[in-house]
């Protein structure tokens, strides 16, 4: 044993300390995963390695073939993993091996119920990395040495992953990490070489170097032991070079949890090898769970990018847009140089055309999962349908096929889900319709019930319902979907087209002409606050509504640019009243003027509260309101 030096004990992070807990009481039925996650760091590590090494051969110390070797001791219950990749320094231990760096771990944290079913599954968010090794130890060593540095400036880092760890300094001849699980009582099952061959298999067949075992050979009576050989257990081969047609998917599965670092099995995936001018291999994945950090400007996002099988950089962001950051995969060209850095993939011209060719990929795989698996469409959209309404306004190219793989409410469902597509509302659309009708607000609750769609209630026409807050900013950017052009139903003068009778369109020019005198009645009481009154085609039960001017900002672009302190433009209403409703005959028939003016800014403040916007003046209202009440009971 060397000496140790320098010895100090640290405590973990918070976050640390809950993960650590979770881990251990939520994963205790997939113990054996430890063993993949501490593979999967150390083909990190290797791969880091041959990657700096390209521009630093001396790291390479002379040499040495890359590759994991596991081994156990069946006496002292250990599982040994070593490495000879890029190794931690003192302080790369303390920091990677005691925090953790993604930014909103603490609010992540707060999400824990306590309950171990829900919590469990929130891991399978976050992934569960290097602390899993605490699932089967009680004890983990962790000696290593950083590649280029001095022998002496080895590190022991040491855990009974409770509240801390120690650190020392110590003499590590070779570079690389070697981890010592020492196993938990009842764990010593995994001190043996049939098991961990079986779990190495299982998990880890897709890693793309060597991972050996030793050897068992026996050694014959009375003769020493011989010399300890090891041997290869796993295929050791970049798994997206091989056939298709030879890939099981539980490879694919197993291997999208190594590079995603996520816990659960993709919803999806898409592999492919370009050849001709350029030439490239993908393999995108489709996660089937949100990360906790996709609203987070910082998380990580973008593919592992590798240079003829070399990898280069984790987390190459210039390969798809941004409305697709959910996707995980690899991409391996043969065309870019080693030494390609993230500047220069975003200039290269190369990079624009694969980005377009694995953006359509994407889409692709998205188009095929909606129309073989709609359930799990479903649940990809309840994921990630946010994200992808950013498509339409940041790739033009692409417009129409995001636009089809959108999912809205409509006033055909009755629980607000966002699950009609276009084409299935085109499909069902009335005889006659040209037009995509759709209807924002701030609550499914609040525009299921609005007036603006009681013509189409009754006219039994579809409405999509828009309630999340970027679906008005979205449907700036979407003028038509099939050669349909969308129509904001609170917008406007409602044309119907068609879908009138001339019928219809002669009695309502009848009826707009006879309600002339009240018109200009409601024009002198409303005043300012409105841009226009008109009588309303599209009412059947309620008084009046207001509409948006045909260029104005909507209600929930209004409420946004308000809430983020921004100067909007000032835009009135139209005022539009329903001439067949009791309360608009008794206001034609109201002969004191005072009383006209109280009953239409009623009429008024309540059309607004109907469209969920909040009154200018409210203690008018109620002020209007209960003169009404007492004169009523009077
Ligand atoms: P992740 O792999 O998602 O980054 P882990 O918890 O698995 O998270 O590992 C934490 C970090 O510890 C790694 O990112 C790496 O920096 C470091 N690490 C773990 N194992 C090794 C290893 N064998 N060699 C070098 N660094 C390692
Ligand atoms: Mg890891």
């Amino acid at each position: 044993m060397s000496v140790e030096t320098q010895k100090e004990t640290l405590g973990f992070q918070t976050e640390v300390k809950q993960l650590l807990h979770l881990m251990i009481h939520s994963l205790y039925s997939n113990k054996e995963i430890f063993l993949r996650e501490l593979i999967s760091n150390a083909s990190d590590a290797v791969d880091k390695l041959r990657f700096e090494a390209l521009a630093k051969p001396e790291l390479l110390e002379g040499g040495a073939e890359l590759k994991i070797r596991v081994s156990f001791d069946k006496d002292a219950k250990t599982v040994t993993l070593e490495d000879n990749g890029i190794g931690m320094s003192r302080e790369d231990a303390i920091t990677h091996l005691g925090t953790i760096a993604k930014s909103g771990t603490a609010d992540f944290m707060k999400h824990l119920t306590g309950d171990q079913k829900k919590d469990s599954h929130l891991i399978g968010q976050f992934g569960v990395g290097f602390y899993s090794a605490f699932i089967v130890a009680d004890k983990v060593d962790v000696y290593s040495r950083r590649a280029g540095a001095a022998a002496s400036e080895g590190v022991h880092w040491s855990s009974k992953g409770e509240g801390d760890f120690e650190v020392a300094t110590i003499d590590k001849a070779e570079r690389g990490t070697r981890i010592v699980l020492h196993l938990k009582s009842g764990e010593d099952e995994f001190a043996d070489g049939w098991r961990l061959r079986n779990i190495i298999k299982k998990y880890s067949d897709h890693i793309a170097l060597p991972i050996e075992l030793p050897k068992e050979v026996a050694a014959a009576e009375g003769e020493e032991k011989p010399a300890q050989e090891w041997e290869t257990v796993n295929r050791a081969s970049a798994l997206w070079t091989r056939p298709r047609t030879e890939i099981k998917d539980e490879e694919y599965q197993e291997f999208y949890k190594h590079i995603a670092h996520d816990f659960e099995n993709p919803l999806s995936w898409s592999h492919n090898k370009v050849e001709g001018k350029l030439e490239y291999s993908s393999l995108l994945y489709l996660p089937a769970r949100a990360p906790f950090d996709l609203y987070q400007r910082e998380a990580p996002k973008g593919l592992k990018l590798y240079v003829q099988r070399v990898f280069v950089m984790d987390q190459a962001e210039s390969f798809l847009p941004l409305y697709l950051r959910f996707i995980k995969g690899v991409v391996d060209s043969n065309d870019l140089s080693l030494n390609v850095s993230r500047e220069i993939l975003q200039k290269d011209p190369i990079i624009d055309s694969m980005k377009s060719a694995l953006t359509k990929r994407v889409l692709d795989m998205l188009e095929k999962l909606a129309k073989n698996e709609p359930e799990q469409y479903k649940g990809f959209w309840k994921n990630f349908g946010q994200v992808m309404k950013e498509g339409p306004a940041e790739d033009f190219a692409n417009k129409e096929k995001i636009a089809g793989l959108l999912r809205f409410a409509s006033t055909l469902g009755d629980d607000g889900e966002q699950v009609v597509g276009l084409a299935d509302y085109l499909a069902r659309a009335k005889e006659g319709q040209d037009k995509i009708y759709y209807l924002t607000g701030e609550t499914y609750a609040q525009v299921k019930n609005s007036p603006h769609l009681e013509v189409f209630r009754k006219k039994g026409i579809e409405v999509l319902l828009l309630t999340d807050r970027i679906d008005e900013w979205l449907m700036s950017y979407l003028s038509e979907f099939d050669g349909k052009s969308f129509v904001d139903v609170a917008r406007g003068d409602l044309d119907l087209g068609n879908l009138d009778s001339e019928e219809d369109k002669k009695a309502a020019e009848e009826i707009a002409k006879s309600k002339e005198g009240l018109v200009e009645r409601l024009k002198t009481a409303l005043g300012e606050s409105v841009a226009e009154v008109r009588v309303s085609h599209r009412l059947t039960d309620s008084p009046a509504i207001l509409a948006i001017g045909e260029q104005d900002l909507g209600l929930q672009m209004r409420q946004i640019l308000e809430a983020s302190g921004q100067k909007v433009p000032d835009s009135k209403p139209i005022f539009e009243f329903n001439p067949a409703h009791p309360l608009i005959e008794k206001l034609d028939n109201e002969q004191s003027d005072e009383r006209f003016g109280d009953l239409s800014h009623i009429l008024f403040d309540q059309a607004a509260l109907a469209a969920g916007d909040s009154l200018k003046d409210p203690a008018a209202y109620v002020r209007r309101l209960n003169k009404l009440l007492v004169e009523l009971s009077a």
